[in-house]
This record gives C-alpha cells, structure tokens and sequence, in this order.
C-alpha cells in the first residue's frame, strides 16, 4: 500500500466493502419495529428522531459493536466517550445513564442491557494503521472505514471520527493502568436498548477485528440486529 494516496481525511473510507450497500434506506429512515442486520465485518446507520428506541440484538453472544451517534442537524456534535466518562463518573455504562455529546447534552438514555454490563469506552475504532500495526498486508476491514461507509451510504460525511462506544467489548484494567484485550462475556441474545433523546444518526459496525480476541477466542466475525420503534 503506498503512504502517498492515503487521504486521511475524516470522511474518506481507505478501502471499500458491504458497508456501502448495505444501508436500511437510500436516506437511513427506518420502518417502526422492523428487524434489521448489520452484517458481519461492515457498518449500518440510522436515523432517530426523538422519543425512538433502538435496540440491538448480539445473537453471537460475542460479537462487538462499534457504536456512534451524531447529532442529526450538526455532525460535528456527537457521542463522547471522555465526556461520557466525567459525566457518568464511571468508565462503563448501566441502564438509566443518560449519554452526552461532546457538548456536554444528553441524547441517548440506556434503557435496557441484558448482558453483565462490560462495554468499553476507552479504546478507539479499529482502522487501517492497526491493523497494518498487528501486521496485515494490505486492506483489512475496519470500523473507522465502516462508518465512514456506512454515513455515506444515507448520503452523510464522516466530519471527525469519535471515540466509540464499544458495546460487549471486554477491555481488562491491570495493575499500573496496563490494558488487556479480552473476550466478550456477553451471552448469545444480548440486548441493549437505547432511548434516543434528540434527532441522531446512530451508526453500528460488527467489528472486524480477527487479530485480537476482542471478538472471542474464536476469532468469528458475526452479524448484529437491530428495530427501531
Ligand atoms: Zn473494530
């Protein structure tokens, strides 16, 4: 891969996959409680208006979801990890938690979790450097990719790519701060559902990381569900 033709820009996948055709509706609407998919290795997003509750479905049980929101009329505002983190004065996230922007405003409330509650909010979207950082040759899918694709796909620009919330992610806390990548321990079904407290775009990615155990021992790349009602 040649360094001089990467862009780098915020809003340009690096790569392309299912990601860019794969999107609910040319604009993103989706039909009240209607089941949705997020394939396996790719990324979905969605439109919320106010008062909508989405809920995302981890029949894998050990499939990790990349997970922003944006606020719809302004990209530049969306959902913070490092403000979520002063906020909930927590580094996890339980139901009832009011999530806030990176202007300090709520838009999404966790309504429900099924799962023991470990998602992470510390570690960013896989992309192309990391895995060409765990020595990949060549394109890999990626998260930072997905949802860039998957924002162009209901005819929106990445403006800047967020921190995610990782739902089902498993990120250890050693002693001396060390970090340790683990499997999931969610279980086949998991639920979590949101409330959205304002217009968003939500975007979703199975992520793709086959390197790690992030996504099991196993290292299987699974699909995710999704309704919005
Ligand atoms: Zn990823």
């Amino acid at each position: 891969m040649n360094e001089n033709f990467r862009s780098f820009a915020p809003g340009i996948p690096e790569g392309s996959n299912d990601s860019l055709t794969s999107a609910i509706a040319s604009d993103g609407t989706p039909s009240p409680g209607q089941w949705y998919r997020v394939p396996a290795r790719c990324g979905v997003a969605v439109r919320l208006k106010k008062g909508n509750t989405l809920e995302l479905r981890n029949d894998s049980g050990s499939q990790v979801c990349d997970f922003w929101a944006f606020k719809e009329d302004n990209l530049h505002e969306s959902l913070s990890m490092e403000h979520c983190r002063t906020h909930l004065g927590r580094n996890s996230i339980k139901e009832q938690d009011e999530l806030v922007t990176n202007w300090r405003r709520p838009v999404l409330k966790v309504l429900c979790d099924t799962s023991p509650g470990v998602h992470d909010m510390l570690i960013a979207s896989c992309d192309l450097n990391r895995y060409m950082g765990l020595g990949v040759d060549g394109y890999h899918d990626n998260c930072s990719d997905n949802l860039r694709m998957a924002l162009a796909a209901i005819g929106e620009t990445a403006t800047h790519l967020p921190s995610p919330l990782n739902l089902w992610m498993n990120v250890g806390l050693g002693k001396n701060g060390a970090i340790e990548f683990l499997p999931p321990i969610s279980k086949a079904g998991d639920v979590i559902e949101f409330e959205a407290l304002d217009d968003l775009i939500v975007a979703m990615s199975a992520c793709p990381q086959d390197i790690t155990p992030v996504n099991g021992d196993d290292r299987e790349i699974y699909d995710l569900n999704f309704r919005v009602r």
